[in-house]
């Protein structure tokens, strides 16, 4: 049951969290310390939290996916509801394609729950489909992909060859969101691509570049590099610190002492002092 919370929670990484802190695997120092106890319920509550919002996503792109949407049709722009990439009606797809629309399913649903409150409808598109959802964005982004929904915003008229190579750059997104999901839940992309948007900013973001910065319309990275912006990195190595503090001092305290100790009523990480 929590091994199921964990993988919809967190991904593998919410396994593998979970797993070492269910009953039977729990080291005895954890049961002993209240502190890790406390740790260790904060993280259930937090993989079902996170685990329910999966669930509800999920339910909810595969209740639209049960209504057909129609294709997006037109040529005019994407703020409109038209045409982004060729309005053919989406074939079935393939293994591939299935695969991917499960694994993304989650992300999927709350994206198309904003849009539905913010938005202003949805078509579909492509092959493999991916659905558009018109939402008021800033101006100069053509949308974002988040799953498989593109949640797109006005845009200046844009013509089929532009539109087609934004198919392409938005649908290795969907790749991206899938791979990312499976190892780290839901949230995993948005903090991944937060970080390395803060130390290699505009067109030197990885997931943009694997993406195809041509066909997302980014500007070629600039010579000499931007990244690593120093401050960035100074930045997430502080808050890595922070979040890891406890066991550099364990670690500190066991160099100077040379072996490993703790409170009587503590494990070994939740034992205070440096030395
Ligand atoms: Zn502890
Ligand atoms: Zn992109």
């Amino acid at each position: 049951m929590w091994t199921v919370v964990g993988f919809l929670g967190g991904g593998i990484v919410g396994l593998v969290l979970v797993l070492p802190r269910l009953r039977f695997l729990r080291p005895r120092r954890v049961l002993a310390c209240d502190l890790c106890q406390r740790r260790h319920r904060r993280l259930l509550v937090a993989m079902v939290l996170l685990a329910a919002l999966s669930v509800t996503g999920f339910g909810l792109r595969a209740s639209q996916k049960a209504r057909e949407l129609p294709a997006c049709v037109a040529d005019v722009s994407i703020s409109e509801g038209r045409r982004v990439i060729d309005p053919q009606v989406p074939r079935r797809g393939s293994l591939r394609s299935t695969v991917r629309s499960v694994l993304t399913a989650p992300v999927s649903g709350l994206a198309l729950a904003f849009a539905e409150v913010r938005g202003r409808g949805l078509c579909s598109v492509g092959d493999p489909p991916i659905t558009l959802a018109f939402v008021p964005q800033s101006k100069d982004h053509p949308g974002s992909m988040v799953g498989e929904v593109f949640l797109s915003s006005p845009t200046p008229r844009i013509n089929p060859v532009r539109a087609a190579m934004l198919a392409r750059h938005e649908s290795r997104h969907v790749d991206q969101w899938a791979v990312c999901s499976t190892i780290g839940g839901i949230g995993l992309l948005p903090v991944a691509y937060l970080v390395d948007s803060t130390v290699y900013p505009g067109s030197e973001n990885h997931f943009e570049q694997s993406a195809g910065l041509d066909a997302g319309g980014y500007a070629p990275p600039p010579h000499p590099p931007v990244g690593p912006r120093p401050w960035a990195v100074a930045f997430w190595v502080a808050v890595v610190l922070v979040i890891g503090r406890r066991r550099i001092r364990w670690a500190v305290r066991t160099l100077v002492r040379r072996h490993s100790t703790h409170a009587p009523d503590r494990c070994p990480v939740h034992t205070p002092g440096w030395t």
